[in-house]
């Protein structure tokens, strides 16, 4: 697919937006290459360069009814100028206007300024209002010395922008002003609407509510951020367009396998399951490369379903690459398919970091030779020349590790030796997002959800706990363990600081080993050597360890049945998914489970109500569409730590009422007016199409 550079944007344009910048009053190359710093190379860059907020100086506030925090325009006459001595030297001018007085402050001052700022002098100042040593105080405001008739007030909102050194707040702002000035003559070619809306928001009159503003929610804001998402979105249907015009193994149903290993397990496949597996079945079957998202639950029974796929590959003498996010998931995989394939005459490579270099080429000359079937490895799996003899189908087992950009960069690996084909493409991932944002981060792909958890499991019950509690947990933890069940104390991070979490995590398995006579404890955190890690990973999945201390390091999968109690601290820092995805490692088996909540209290109501949540409900849908309420604009429930999407203006889960109608706008562009769709990518992807090459 061809990227997008202004050479190639659309020609037929005369309105000057895909002009360089040059074409501005006071661009020239110096200050073009400044521009390109922050990704402005064209006219329409500039257009939707947008302000990161506002300021409003269209009004004088009366000294006396300045408040702290407030950013005010003042204006009056300086009583007094000093230079004081306190902690540090500064030049104080005390300001009165007849309805109080506020003083301007100066850490670094010229004699220059020492001479303007005397008594007398009448002044404008627009600054925010602190409390400082003397009262209220404007620390290093904008200020100008009134002489005659003042100056008249700006008659919009001042935009404040993003800058680079070299091109500041003023200089940008008159090129926008420029920019939208073209795009007004324009109106054509971006739709007036959209022209007005970005209008609006480079000099918003004073009547637009700057709290509305602030929040993201004026009107000409969503108009905009409809647009860029309609920009996403038609880059990752474009993304599917092109991969799907390329050619995939068919691989259509046949043999025995598949019900040789649905009647060699203990368990039937659920509803989900079987509807899931049948989507799949008929996207394989087509010579066009699947592209499918399995999105299910902690312990819907995702494995199952790669397993289903993976002998569908199989059984016409291909191969399989099967991902996971970590070497303790990757082995684990391995096992479970080890054990549901081997009797089937289907064999298993297992290809991890951790392999001493002989049994890796072991491994290697397996799958070079053909010999195994499916290869199960971490993303290692598809670096440093790893041959596979006929790769037919990728699945990715995400959990929430990869973002939409990793998965599009895989989509070009993995097809070496046969270039006219691609290989089919599952995704599956536990991520509980909502649909209609699944539907965005993952438009190029088609969509399975396993929306039932397999029969038999005890919900587990979570119960909220205040921190002060904490011997009665340990004791609860200490009855568990000696009654032959397993569990898990899980330490929260504290100030995003892995080492102090490590510590933490220390602390607590020591505090616990020596005051729970008897029960084997072990521990796992982030700045422990891979190996260590798994050695205790594994120690415990035998049963040889009876309490796991974890940081949150242990939230993707493991699979231990037997451990029926988990203790989470401090519960109130994560986020809703987040426990959901650490308490979906009990409550795996028959027994009866149980999660605890603790917090170091007070909790806030906020607080409480979204733990609450966690103890009424075990849907991660539910927990995560409560999550998204209760946060509310601008809290991402994983979003952006996942790097689903990479947004400027919008944002996915304060925009989302506008996904359907972004949904049915891109269809009916990339049907109806395909150049028009590639303008749209092009304003707001123009430089960054990398990411949706396919
Ligand atoms: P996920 O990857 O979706 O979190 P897993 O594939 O690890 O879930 O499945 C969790 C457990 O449930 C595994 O022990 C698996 O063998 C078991 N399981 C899967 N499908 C079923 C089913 N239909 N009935 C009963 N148990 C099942
Ligand atoms: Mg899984």
């Amino acid at each position: 697919m061809a990227t997008s550079d202004p050479s190639s944007a659309p020609s037929n344009d005369d309105s000057g937006l895909s002009a360089p910048v040059t074409i501005l009053r006071g661009v020239g190359s110096a200050i073009a290459e400044k521009l390109e710093r922050l990704g402005i190379r064209r006219v329409q860059d500039l257009l939707f360069h947008l302000p990161l907020r506002y300021e409003d100086r269209t009004r004088l506030t009366p000294i006396g009814s300045a408040r702290a925090g407030q950013a005010v325009v003042i204006e009056g006459e300086i009583a007094a100028s000093d230079v004081v001595f306190g902690r540090r030297r500064s030049l104080l001018a005390r300001i009165a206007d007849g309805t109080g007085h506020i003083s301007l402050r100066l850490f670094h001052f010229s004699r220059q300024q020492q001479t303007q700022l005397r008594k007398g002098a009448r002044i404008r100042c627009f600054g925010e209002v602190r409390i400082g040593s003397s009262g209220a105080e404007l620390y290093h405001p904008e200020y100008r010395i009134l002489s005659g008739t003042p100056p008249a007030l700006s008659d919009r909102l001042t935009p404040v922008y993003p800058i680079t050194e070299g091109v500041g707040q003023g200089r940008m702002r008159t090129l926008t002003e420029q920019a939208v000035a073209l795009a007004n003559r324009h109106r054509g070619r971006l739709g007036r609407d959209l022209v007005d809306a970005l209008r609006l928001l480079h000099a918003p009159t004073p009547e637009v509510s700057l709290t509305a503003l602030d929040a993201g929610a004026h009107p000409a804001q969503r108009r905009v951020a409809l647009d860029e998402l309609l920009a996403h979105h038609l880059s990752l249907l474009r993304a599917r367009r092109s991969a799907r015009a390329r050619r995939a193994h068919a691989l259509p149903a046949g043999g025995p396998l598949r019900d040789r290993l649905l009647a060699s397990l203990p368990f039937t496949p659920t509803r989900a399951q079987t509807r899931a597996v049948a989507e799949i079945d008929a996207d394989l079957a087509r010579s066009t490369p699947a592209m499918r998202l399995v999105q299910g639950d902690v312990g819907s029974g995702k494995t199952l379903i790669a397993a289903c796929a993976a002998l569908r590959a199989a059984e016409h003498g291909r191969q399989i690459a099967f991902m996971a996010p970590t070497e303790l998931l990757a082995e684990q995989h391995a096992r479970t398919l080890a054990t549901w394939f081997d009797p089937l005459g289907v064999h298993t490579a297992v290809l991890t970091g951790r392999l001493r270099a002989p049994e890796r080429r072991r491994q290697e000359a397996l799958v070079a030779s053909g010999e195994a079937s499916v290869v199960v490895g971490t993303h290692a799996l598809f670096q440093g020349g790893v041959d596979f003899r006929d790769l037919a189908l990728v699945i990715i087992d995400e959990q929430h590790r990869f973002g939409v950009h990793q998965r599009l960069a895989l989509r070009n690996k993995g097809n070496d030796g046969d270039a006219d084909t691609v290989p089919h493409q599952l995704v599956m991932t536990a991520t509980p997002i909502p649909r209609t944002l699944a539907m965005s981060a993952y438009a190029d792909l088609d969509l399975s959800v396993l929306d039932e958890l397999p029969p038999g499991r005890t919900p587990v019950t979570t119960v909220v706990l205040d921190g002060d509690r904490r011997a009665d947990v340990m004791a609860r933890v200490s009855a568990a363990c000696r009654s032959g069940r397993q569990a898990y104390w899980v330490c929260t991070m504290i100030e995003d600081s892995e080492g102090l979490e490590a510590q933490a995590a220390e602390d607590t398995a020591a505090l616990l080993a020596s005051s729970l006579k008897g029960v084997r404890v072990g521990l796992v955190h982030g700045r422990q050597k891979a190996n260590e890690k798994a050695q205790v990973m594994a120690a415990f999945t035998r049963g040889e360890l009876d309490l796991l201390v974890a940081t949150t390091v242990i939230e993707v999968g493991v699979d231990v049945p037997n451990a029926s109690l988990m203790v989470i601290e401090d519960a109130n820092r994560l986020g809703l998914a987040q426990i959901h995805q650490l308490r979906g490692r009990v409550g795996r088996g028959a027994i009866e489970s149980h999660c605890v909540l603790m917090y170091r209290g007070p909790l806030s109501r906020l607080g409480r109500e979204r733990l609450k949540v966690l103890r009424e409900s075990t849907d991660g849908f539910v927990i995560a569409e409560k999550d998204l309420e209760l946060r509310g604009p601008g809290e991402l429930l994983g979003t952006r730590q996942t790097g689903l999407v990479d947004l400027r203006v919008a944002d996915l889960v304060r925009d989302r009422t506008l996904l359907p109608e972004v949904q049915a706008q891109a269809q009916a562009l990339l049907e109806q007016d395909p150049e028009e769709a590639e303008r749209v990518i092009d304003r707001w992807l123009g430089s960054r199409q990398h990411y949706a090459e396919a």
